[in-house]
């Protein structure tokens, strides 16, 4: 039986033309800063963006890391939300390695930071008792908060406060396109306030492995030596860097279909009694790719549904999900590239199927 794998979209296999690209590449030792695929990708993601410079990494977490260690030393500070990525799933890098202080301002439903509460929590220059605050942390689109796309008025208004304040921008832009395509307003007009932006290269646009930071000249440069520090000098990386370029000329403007399909499943949960799904609702921005659903408490008392049973019995149907969070009521699901509308289909089948326990 073939699985309708909808954990997340960084499970799709690389396509047999992403395959020949990648075998094809031309390549060479990318820590002499010779390997002209790499070069390639880097400026034309840096194009992308709008900003002067790129560099591959090799995960999305390698990227803000980097970007994090670039902007902040020992005993700064940076705003991160409470449900970021960085925060939550990280490992705490910046801290472990970098001696990073974070302060976390409490996400709201839509991805963002309340910017009054961000002006207020930056640290005055001038006391010797508190850490210097350098960097605001923003991800978009935000991944726990449903895959919400932060708005270019909402970003425009951060980017405000935070040269008002003297803080660098950050943006997790992991799936940074999906809020370009779903917003239908260009990746550089979502990241002209950002001094870095990260974007994944193995989310959304199925390529096996990468991401690109990307910021000025200076930055990368800077970003360039921590990348070193923390082991992410790769050598003929063009090889990986070729399936990233594939990805730009041919998976971007389908992130339309995941879309779609993402919306159609939600409104498909929806439809069952005792599970609900903010991605269902009509959203002051845009919706993309991710799915979650709630599972009623009503429906855990009576009939024993909660994530962990659900997850087994849609496993059982050959579709696989997976519970988020620590009530054992949530899960997500994700489309991407390995997932048709007919697939949606039969995985709303199974889930009905699924909730009835027959
Ligand atoms: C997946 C993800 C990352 C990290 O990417 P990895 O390649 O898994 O390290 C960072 N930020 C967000 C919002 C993500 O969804």
């Amino acid at each position: 039986m073939r699985l309708i794998d909808l954990r997340s979209d960084t499970v799709t296999q690389p396509t047999d033309g992403m395959r020949r690209a990648m075998a094809s590449a031309v390549v060479g030792d990318d820590v002499f800063g010779e390997d002209p695929t790499v070069r390639q990708l880097e400026e034309r993601m840096a194009d992308l963006v709008g900003k002067e410079a790129g560099l591959f990494v090799a995960s999305g977490t390698m990227a803000n890391l980097v970007a994090l260690l670039t902007h902040a030393g020992r005993g700064d500070e940076v705003i991160v939300g409470s449900l970021a990525h960085t925060f939550l799933y990280e490992v705490g890098g910046s801290a472990a390695l970098g001696g990073i202080h974070s302060c976390v301002l409490p996400n709201q439903d839509d991805g963002t930071l309340d910017l009054a509460a961000v002006a207020a929590a930056v640290r005055s220059r001038d006391d010797i008792h508190v850490p210097r605050t350098k960097l605001l942390c923003l991800e978009n689109t935000h991944n726990r908060c449903g895959g919400a796309c932060l708005s270019t008025e909402y970003l425009d208004a951060a980017g405000a406060v935070a040269r008002d304040k003297g803080l660098a921008v950050h943006i997790d832009g992991a799936r940074l396109l999906n809020a370009s395509r779903a917003l239908g307003v260009s990746p550089a007009d979502l990241t002209r306030v950002a001094d870095s932006v990260s974007v994944c290269l193995s989310k959304g646009l199925g390529a096996p492995v990468g991401s690109v930071l990307c910021g000025s000249r200076q930055f990368v440069r800077a970003a360039l030596r921590w990348r070193k520090t923390v082991g992410g000098g790769m050598r003929q990386a063009g090889i990986l860097a070729a399936a990233g370029l594939y990805a730009l000329d041919h998976h971007v403007e389908r992130l339309d279909e995941d879309h779609r399909n993402a919306k159609g499943l939600a409104e498909g949960v929806a439809a069952i009694p005792g599970l609900s799904s903010p991605q269902s609702q009509p959203s002051p921005t845009a919706w993309t790719n991710l799915v979650y659903l709630a599972i009623a408490p009503a429906l855990a008392g009576e009939r024993s549904v909660n994530a962990e049973v659900l997850s087994d019995r849609l496993r059982q149907r050959g579709v696989l999900a997976l519970p988020v969070g620590k009530d054992n009521l949530h899960m997500r699901l994700v489309t991407h590239l390995d997932v048709t509308s007919s697939d949606i289909d039969v995985a709303l089948d199974a889930l009905r199927s699924a909730v009835r326990g027959t």
